[in-house]
């Protein structure tokens, strides 16, 4: 049976969804190899004649060629692509052009990813596929999970989660976050029905689109539904981070409305309210019992909060690998003994791997890549033996491999083929195999290929710090001051997280030009996820740190005495190295902090 027959059809006991969709995967990760060359084949079949494969494949036929016969040839004829290669068909589609473009199926939504180039997002195509792998990765996920971790049927999730507005393009075609087309589609339902765990917000807390008023109804109908929450969960960990960062400064607020059933002004979306007092009722008796639990752990700085308010949550569940480490400490002392499951791998372009593991910790987390969602294919990748300075580690690339053919310890950058018409697409994540599943890898998320600065959903590379540097440094020079050098770091340990770019300048320059270059940076970071995270101070005023007089020379000497080679030596454009960080800090003797979002 195939994957969405497992999670689609009725009448089946829960049990026997979970035993149907683990034996399926059993089933394809054993043949992982064939059922790739087969997934090749389906894509290229169904979409055979699209424009971008015509001007690969030209007229020759297709149909009566043998799969292995087909990888082959695909693999030689059509080219490794960036988005950057298909952007401008993707914009055709934007703009409504319905020809058979990338697929032969109109594309009718279109997702927005955080971008990595340049600080612009991304549009990618989504179809129904799309729903329906984050249905059956879920799904796979819930069923694996709830081998160590069962939870009681009928329970509810309390789940931060949030959509993001959807537009119109130019063409009539709606383009939203690729989590918002799957929280508004049918596949969101069928989860919730299948799996028999229900979220405790209604769809109008999740589309609000004031992810304040939401998380503030997500903690107070969490609360309401105590002892029916079975876990906590979001999709980056972040979110849950500054929930319960709200949660210190609302909960006297949360629990008023517990004991009167009323909704805080705070809430004033009309949908929002509405759907949120429709649910409440007076309850003094928990409004007091949580009252009491809040004075208790305020004490404690809030450790254990969670278990302590939820004491059926059987597990918190969440990405928690990659960018969203560094909030894993902040996450464990709200968890306290709550064990912390890591969710699993995918892009907005598609999903990657599902976590096997739920009892590992979110730093050993590996990802087993699931066949037969697309083609992959594995660029070897070999660090440049003394570049030990650059802070994008520099690669020599080998000839891609498909998934049948990857190495233990190898570390690769992964290209998908998919059913939504990317082709040979370079997705830019460092991955390393760190075992397999039957026959299929299980991969490590290293990070993202260039990515530097991040603090949650903003993603900005070297080149974005660049041209932000750049125009700061050019109203200093406007003032007679010269930049000497610059590095940068995203400080996540206090809420919120900010960019600090650290500047050595030379000549005498006011500090309110200072001032001004350190906001005309802050507002040059165009990505979308930082725009919208500075707009909502979810995401700090940018610092800038000026630096003293051969601070960039003794960053030289800590790596020289490290073995770097001076005629090889780039400064670190980023850095979460904490004895640089130290040294930065040390000789940091003017601060400035961006007013540029007042
Ligand atoms: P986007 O397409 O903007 O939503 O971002 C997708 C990217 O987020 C992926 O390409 C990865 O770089 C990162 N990502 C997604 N899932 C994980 C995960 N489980 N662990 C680490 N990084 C992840």
């Amino acid at each position: 049976m195939e994957a969405a027959q497992v999670v689609t059809s009725n009448g089946n006991a829960d049990g026997d969804y979970q035993y149907e969709i683990i034996s399926w995967f059993d089933s394809v990760s054993k043949n992982a190899a064939m059922v790739q060359t087969e997934t090749l084949g389906q894509i290229l079949h169904l979409n055979y004649g699209v424009e971008y494969l015509k001007k690969w494949f030209g007229d020759m036929k297709i149909e009566d060629m043998d799969a292995c016969a087909l990888e082959s040839l695909y693999a030689s004829l059509v080219p490794l692509a960036s988005h950057a290669d298909f952007e401008p068909f993707i914009q055709r589609i934007a703009d409504g052009d319905t020809a058979p473009i990338l697929t032969q199926q109109p594309i009718t939504t279109l997702s927005l990813s955080s971008g990595t180039t340049e600080g612009r997002q991304k549009l990618l195509p989504f179809t129904r596929h799309s729903s329906q792998t984050t249905l059956q990765i879920y799904m796979l996920a819930a069923a694996y999970r709830s081998r160590v971790y069962p939870i009681r049927e009928g329970g509810r999730i309390l789940e931060f989660i949030y959509s993001s507005k959807r537009l119109k393009t130019k063409g009539g075609l709606t383009a939203g976050t690729a989590t918002t087309h799957y929280y508004a589609s049918e596949e969101f339902n069928i989860k919730q029905e299948k799996t028999n765990s229900f979220t405790c917000s209604p769809q109008e807390v999740i589309f609000g689109g004031d992810y304040k008023q939401s998380t503030y109804c997500h903690l107070l109908l969490g609360l309401l539904f105590w002892d029916e929450v079975e876990l906590i969960a979001s999709t980056f960990a972040y979110s849950i981070v500054q929930a319960f960062a709200s949660f210190e400064e609302q909960w006297e607020e949360i629990c008023s409305d517990i004991k009167d059933g009323t909704l805080s002004s705070r809430i004033t979306l009309p949908r929002m309210r509405k759907a949120v007092l429709d649910i409440i009722s007076p309850n003094p008796c928990l409004a007091s019992q949580i009252e009491a639990i809040c004075k208790d752990s305020k004490a404690s700085n809030w450790y254990g909060i969670v278990p302590r308010l939820w004491p059926n949550a059987k597990y918190v569940y969440s990405i928690m690998t990659g960018s969203m480490q560094p909030y894993l400490k902040k996450l464990r002392h709200y968890a306290a003994s709550l064990p912390l499951v890591s969710a699993d791998y995918g892009s907005t372009e598609g999903w990657i791997g599902v976590n096997l593991d739920p009892c590992l910790p979110p730093e050993d987390v590996t990802f087993a890549v699931i066949p037969t969602f697309s083609y992959f294919e594995f660029i070897p990748l070999n660090k440049k033996k003394q570049d030990l300075t650059s802070s994008t580690v520099g690669y020599i690339e080998d000839e891609p491999v498909p998934l049948s053919q990857v190495k233990l310890g190898q570390e690769y950058e992964l290209v998908l083929t998919t059913f939504t018409g990317l082709y040979r697409y370079r997705l830019g994540d460092v991955v390393e195999v760190a075992g397999f599943h039957n026959g299929t890898p299980k991969l490590n998320f290293i990070f993202r290929r260039e990515l530097i600065l991040t603090v949650n959903i903003d993603k900005n590379t070297e080149n974005d710090l660049q041209l932000a540097v750049e125009r700061g440094s050019e109203v200093l020079s406007k003032y007679g001051g010269e930049l000497v050098d610059f590095t940068s770091h995203a400080e996540v340990m206090h809420q919120p997280g900010h960019y600090m770019i650290y500047w050595e300048i030379k000549g005498e320059v006011e500090e309110r030009v200072l001032g001004e270059c350190c906001g005309v940076m802050d507002a040059s970071f165009v990505d979308h996820g930082y725009v919208v995270s500075r707009r909502t101070n979810s995401i700090g005023p940018l610092e800038l740190c000026i630096v003293e007089t051969g601070t960039f020379n003794k960053v030289l000497d800590y790596f020289i005495g490290n073995g770097a080679a001076l005629g090889q030596f780039k400064t670190p454009r980023c850095t979460n190295n904490h004895i640089l960080l130290r040294i930065l800090n040390l000789c940091t003797i003017k601060r400035f902090h961006s007013t540029a979002y007042n």
